[in-house]
């Protein structure tokens, strides 16, 4: 275990202005805390932390990482809280703490590997600091150093989840080094009978003499500088886990795998790496598709690198990467590295600058947004990641709500959600989700998306979904309205109504099929009389103009049974059809009213007295008669009023007294002409039904100040 003295001398070692203090301080306060507790391999906890910190220090981070590494199990695993560190270490140190507590308690439960990569997107949302990842990284690379001290059962389970997020996720910052550790040791829990026959079989090599690293090395070197490249090369065999991997992933036997030695050869510029490259492919044959250029096109983690593969000297199958020192650095450190380079700070002593400069952004950034788009690392800020009850993870933009978490699990359960619990408690389904919130949907069969779902889904598929069922749902509805309207005018004049008819003249219409027609005589495309006159050329129309009144819809629509027992507003409407009030004349429950077929929009309901109504004479097929429902006062209508009142001080707030005594809601109200003496208003009031409107008309008749009062259109 790591002395109290000699990290603080490992700090100062490459940051000579750390704070020695908070470092003492916090190596004090975690061994304090952790006390007797003791780990799995009996030794004391605090040695956990403190082996944290010191790997820290192999990055070269600055002291916050270095005292938050220190503590990071202490709030969740003693009595100390987030606001004594606080107090104690400041503001910087609480939150990485905070952050690191925070993603200790999210558990994949899932062991599909999409859920993997979603789970790993996560932890990389939730670290906000880029120091909450480092410090995770270094703790569970210190609790893979140590596992064989576990349980196999615990052993499997943390290895696997190494394997699957942990490693990755180092590759993804760019960190080789502690991710190749990682799989090495997960390797070796997770497959013990693989790792030991690969090791025993490298060492039976090296043992034959058939290690001949060394060998080609000192070609490659040869070969170089006969080139003319300044270069130094480095060569290994490959580790276990990636043989491994290479077996798996060509189905091959030990035996057959013929790359099992690396090399590197390391240059000192851009131009010097096609030079290698150049000379390499010159004296050696090359393995087809083995070569990458992956500095033209480097890695999304920022790896650059020339790859190649070549029958090399020795007559040996091997695998060469080429790339400049700088290249190097950032490919094993990762960020750190790359950071160092960025700010030309190559002297040891130095290299801390990079976490520096990620503080200035930080502080600098007006939001978390722009800093990490300055860090230039995929953080998935644009995406959210929610649980499934079950523990699957579900990835979403930004913005989601649990419809289109719901939608993104099937399109059944979008289409059928009622409510969604979130972390336990009923939410509006227009919530929007954040990070690790755990999403259980409630859905009712009877429920079907709703229009205006649309106005807060953000995910394509939750949008295509809702918009694909309202047109599917209104083509119905236009069909069964049109096959009603086409009958009911063939049979008033006396002519045979079949589909017969219909399909010899669908060209006429452009229509593929007869529900075609019947979409567009529904929808008001297309005219009943048009239809009759195309099927019978040689009829003559005999009463043009004739309004029918006797036709009812109700009970023949295909859908009319279903929602028999529902509350209707408007009788004589196929149920779910498009309706609204038409804004000429606000008919209210009492008016008598007629439906208007309209082109496109269904069905408006116009008051029987309405001037508009005129214009629609001589198209008799579009009327429908309809009737006010049972429940059509348990909605409020508009109904609209002129008033004329006198100028005189509070006259308005006269007006609006009485309105609001008589139960009425001002809806709106506007003045639409403004003299001296007299204000000419149009008012709109909610009112249930007609009557209501009336006792307001009354009320508002006995203000004085007022002059006039009629129902206006
Ligand atoms: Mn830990």
């Amino acid at each position: 275990m790591l002395r109290q003295y000699e990290l603080v001398d490992l700090v100062k070692s490459y940051d000579p202005d750390a704070d020695e203090d908070a470092l003492n301080r916090a190596y004090v306060y975690a061994m304090k805390k952790h006390g007797a507790q003791l780990r799995t391999s009996g030794d004391p906890y605090y040695s956990h932390p403190i082996e944290v910190a010191g790997i820290l220090t192999k990055f070269k981070l600055d002291s916050t990482s270095i005292i938050a590494g220190l503590l990071h199990d202490t709030v969740e695993d003693t009595d100390a809280t987030i606001e004594e560190i606080r107090d104690l270490f400041g503001e910087q140190v609480a939150q990485i703490v905070d952050g690191l507590t925070k993603l200790a308690m999210i558990e994949l439960k899932s062991k599909d590997t999409k859920q993997a990569e979603n789970f790993r997107k996560l932890l990389l949302a939730m670290s906000e600091d880029i120091r909450v990842l480092l410090i995770k990284l270094a703790d569970r690379l210190h609790n893979m150093r140590t596992i064989q001290y576990c349980p196999e059962e615990k052993r499997m389970r943390i290895s696997r989840e190494t394997l699957d997020i942990y490693a990755p996720l180092a590759e993804r910052i760019g960190m080789q080094e502690i991710k190749t550790e990682l799989e090495q040791i997960a390797f070796r829990e997770l497959h013990k009978e693989a790792y030991e026959s690969i090791t025993a079989r490298l060492n039976f090599l090296r043992e034959q003499g058939s290690d001949l690293v060394p060998a080609i090395i000192k070609q490659l070197e040869k070969d170089m500088e006969e080139g003319g490249v300044r270069a130094s090369v480095s060569g290994r065999e490959k580790s276990p886990y990636s043989i491994w991997c290479k077996m798996q992933k060509k189905n091959a036997s030990f035996e057959q795998l013929s790359d099992i030695m690396a090399f590197r050869i390391i240059v000192d510029d851009v131009a010097a790496c096609y030079q290698a490259l150049g000379i390499v492919h010159s004296k050696y044959h090359m393995v087809p598709r083995r070569f990458k250029d992956y500095i033209s096109t480097p890695k999304p983690n920022g790896y650059k690198s020339l790859h190649t593969g070549v029958i090399g000297p020795e007559n040996t199958r091997i695998e060469i990467q080429i790339r400049t020192q700088e290249m190097h650095e950032v490919n094993e450190k990762g960020v750190a590295a790359h950071w160092a380079y960025k700010q030309g700070e190559k002297t040891a002593g130095k290299n801390f600058r990079w976490i520096q400069e990620l503080l200035e952004i930080l502080e600098e950034s007006s939001s978390p947004e722009e800093f990490l788009d300055n860090t230039k690392l995929e953080m998935y800020n644009d995406q959210v990641f929610c649980f499934t009850p079950k523990g699957d993870l579900i990835g979403l933009p930004v913005n989601s709500t649990p419809v289109d978490f719901a939608y993104a699990v099937h399109s059944k359960v979008g289409n059928t959600c009622v409510g969604a619990k979130i972390n336990g408690e009923i939410k509006p389904l227009r919530t929007i989700l954040k990070n690790g919130d755990q999403v259980e949907v409630l859905t009712s069969k009877a429920q079907h998306p709703s229009p205006e779902w649309d106005r807060f889904v953000v995910t394509g598929k939750a949008k295509a979904a809702i918009r694909r069922y309202i047109r599917a749902n209104k083509r119905e509805q236009f069909v069964s309205l049109g096959e009603q309207i086409l009958e009911r005018t063939f049979k008033g004049e006396n002519l045979e109504f079949g589909e017969k008819g219909l399909v010899g003249v669908l060209p006429n219409f452009e229509a593929e099929s007869v529900e075609d027609i019947y979409a567009k005589v529904g929808e008001g495309l297309v005219t009943a009389w048009d239809v009759l006159r195309a099927v019978y050329p040689s009829y003559k129309q005999s009463k043009i103009g004739k309004v029918v009144k006797s036709f009812k819809v109700h009970g023949f629509g295909k859908s009319a049974k279903k929602t028999k027992a529902d509350p209707v507003q408007i009788k004589g409407l196929i149920p779910g059809m498009a309706v609204h009030f038409a804004g000429c004349c606000h008919p209210l429950p009492g008016d008598r009213i007629v439906g208007i077929v309209t082109t496109g929009k269904g069905v408006a309901v116009h008051a029987i007295d309405c001037k508009a109504l005129e214009k629609y004479a001589t198209e008799p097929e579009r009327w429908l008669d309809i009737s006010w429902g049972d429940a059509a006062t348990s909605e409020v209508h508009l109904g609209r009023l002129k008033i004329i009142l006198a100028n005189e001080p509070g006259a308005l707030g006269d007006l609006s007294n009485v309105i609001a005594r008589a139960d009425g809601n001002i809806a709106n109200l506007n003045i639409t002409n403004r003299t001296m003496s007299y204000f000419e208003l149009i008012v709109d009031v909610e009112v249930r039904d007609v009557k209501q409107l009336n006792d307001i008309i009354a009320a508002v008749k006995a203000v004085k100040v007022v002059s006039y009062v009629a129902r206006s259109s």
